[in-house]
Order: structure tokens, then sequence, then C-alpha cells
């Protein structure tokens, strides 16, 4: 089962679920061909991936190819895969890899098994385990398609570093047809430079209701920064318009597996569980001990958020060394 893992240039590497799909595509291939694909990566961003034991890259170079929209994105990646005849596309599911998997497997009439926490081997189609239910429940689904295009929820794959060399590259000359999907251009890319994206941090320090307005999240985001950690949001909040929608976590904002998550003044909805509740770990704090956040949780502070947080912050920083 040959096998194309979707890259992202990140700062000098790649994004951290790069990595995690190179893990996982190398621990299913059972020593069929894995190879990447990357748009107009740096020879040094490409050469952090062999470090994960990727050995070979298609490099889509150019400058025509930057800031594609997705529909000529999935068209490139698709042409790519038919071209070194994968079986399997993997992507992080991330909000590229979510925007572009469908589109590819529609090109490649393939079936698409979204949000993965667990792949399986096997040897003739791709098996994985994902969530369905808002996370109620967990499915095995088996592709029954020639190709199968797979997305995996982000940091549940743990990468691991095989200290490879840097991979060969080849560069990938997309057909004139992938260059003229009609679709819209992008004219600017605009960062949110210093702010940490809940879908892709290691922690995240989310705030609810119980911190009783927006003046008072200064408190989240003290302990988010003694943390290096995102800060996350209940709708409750978001819908109130103290926060933005991007930091919402659960049913309808992002999902999310932090290796932390500290829940302050959330009281677990069901619909925030949706969205956290694969998190490593759960810190709650929450002066109802009787709140459903804390069935879930690993570690639980039945306390009020404005006595404990101011506390709690200055205790960490002083470890941490980050305030
Ligand atoms: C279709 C649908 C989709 C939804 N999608 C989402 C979603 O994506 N994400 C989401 O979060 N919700 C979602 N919701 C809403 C969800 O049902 C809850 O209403 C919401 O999560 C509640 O937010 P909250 O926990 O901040 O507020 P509340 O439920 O009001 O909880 C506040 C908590 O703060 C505690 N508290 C109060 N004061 C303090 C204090 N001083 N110190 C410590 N604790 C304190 C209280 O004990 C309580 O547990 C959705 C709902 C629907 C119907």
């Amino acid at each position: 089962m040959s096998i194309l893992v979707f890259l992202e240039p990140h700062g000098d590497g790649l994004k951290r679920t790069s990595y995690e799909a190179i893990t996982a595509a190398l621990s299913i291939a059972d020593g069929a061909p894995v190879a990447g694909i990357v748009f107009n990566a740096s020879a040094q961003q490409i050469a952090t991936a062999g470090e994960y034991g990727l050995t070979r890259v298609l490099n889509v170079a150019g400058d025509q190819w930057s800031a594609l929209p997705n529909a000529q994105m999935s068209a490139v990646v698709a042409e790519a895969a038919s071209s070194i005849g994968a079986k399997v596309v993997l992507l992080g599911a991330n909000s590229t890899g979510k925007n572009l998997a469908p589109r590819v497997a529609v090109r490649l009439s393939a079936g698409l098994l979204a949000d993965c926490v667990e792949l399986h081997n096997s040897a003739s189609s791709l098996e994985a385990t994902r969530p369905v239910y808002a996370g109620k429940a967990l499915v095995r689904v088996k592709a029954t398609t020639a190709v199968t295009v797979a997305t995996l929820r982000p940091n549940l794959f743990t990468a691991k570093s095989t200290g490879g060399a840097a991979p060969s590259v080849s560069e990938f000359a997309p057909s004139s047809d992938a260059a003229s999907v009609p679709s819209m251009r992008v004219t600017n890319v605009m960062r949110n430079e210093g702010q940490l994206d809940v879908s892709e941090a290691d922690i995240i320090v989310s705030g609810g209701r119980g911190l009783k307005g927006p003046e008072h999240f200064n408190l989240i985001e003290g302990l988010a920064k003694s943390l290096g950690a995102a800060v996350g949001a209940s709708r409750a909040v978001v819908d109130a318009g103290w926060r933005p929608h991007r930091e919402q976590v659960g049913q309808t904002g992002k999902t999310v597996s932090p290796t932390m998550y500290v829940a302050c003044g959330i009281s677990g909805a069901v619909q925030h569980l949706a969205g956290m509740s694969s998190s490593k770990i759960i810190v709650a704090i929450n002066k109802d001990k009787d709140a459903p956040i804390f069935s879930v949780a690993d570690y639980g502070i039945v306390g009020d958020v404005f006595e404990v947080l101011p506390r709690l912050t200055p205790a960490i920083a002083a470890v941490t060394g980050k305030s």
C-alpha cells in the first residue's frame, strides 16, 4: 500500500501534524513506499521530514504554487498521488487537511476516512478508528475503494524521530489541468503572529461563563502564558461576544487533543466535551463539585477561578519562567 503524506511547511520545519502523519504512514506501510508532497518548501524544511523517517519528497516549487486556494492544491495533490500510484493519502485533520481531504478524495474517487484516531495495518486496504456521534462512540471503518484518503486527528499519533537523513527531493510539476482548476485567488494571507491556534497547541487553557465577563479573561491569558498554552473558550462565551470564534472548542467549534487541557469555569456540556475529551490530561477548575467537567477530568480543583487562578498562575510561572 504505497502512501502519499501531505506536508505543511511551518517556520524552519513542518507542522507537527505532518510529522505525525509521516510516523503513522510508516507504521502501516509494511515496507511499501512512503512519499511526501509539499508546496514551495525550503531544503531546510524538507530535511526535517527525514528526521522522522521519510525518504522521498515531491516538492511543488514555484511562486505560482504559493498560497494556492484549496481547489487547486487538492487537484495537485490528487495528481501527485496518481503519478506515484499511491493507494493511501494521509493528511493531518487540521484546517488545511480538513479542507483538502474531501476534494482530493473526490478527484481520486477515493473513500474518505476523516478524523482518524487510530490506523490499522491491513494488507489490502486501510482500516481506521474514528469518533462518531460527537465523540460518544468510536467506529472501526474499512475503505472499500482502490484509493483511500484519511485525515489524522492532531496530537493522537505521536511523531517519532528516527534521526534519518534528509529525504531525496524531486520537483513535481503539476499539469496545466491542475493549474487551471476554476477557483478563487488568494490575494493576501494574514497570520495571527504570536497567537497559538487551539487546534494545534500542545496545551490549552480555556475559559467559560464562570469568568463572568470578557474583562476577566486576562486570568485565562495569564495562565496560558505561564504554560506556553493557547487560549480556548466555550461556546457560551463566544456567543456572548467575549471571545472570537476561532477559540471555540466543541461540537460547533474546534476539535482538540492537546497534551493538557485546562478548563476554567466551564460546566462540561456534552457539546464542549465533544471537542476536547480526547485530550491526554484534563484539568478542571470549577466551583461546583458536581459540574460534569469533573467526570472527564484527571485533576480537578473545586474552587472559585477568581481565587484559584491568581494563585496558580504565579506558582506555575515561577517554575516555567514564563510570565
Ligand atoms: C447544537 C449545539 C452545539 C453546541 N456547540 C458547542 C461547542 O462547540 N462548544 C461549547 O462549549 N458549547 C457548545 N454548545 C453549548 C453547550 O451546550 C453549553 O451551553 C456551553 O458549553 C456552556 O458553556 P460554559 O460551560 O462556559 O457555561 P455554563 O454552562 O454556564 O457553565 C459555567 C460553569 O462555570 C462554573 N462557575 C461559575 N462561576 C465560577 C467561578 N467563579 N469559579 C469557578 N467556576 C465557576 C459553573 O459552576 C458552571 O459549571 C452547543 C450547544 C448546542 C445546542
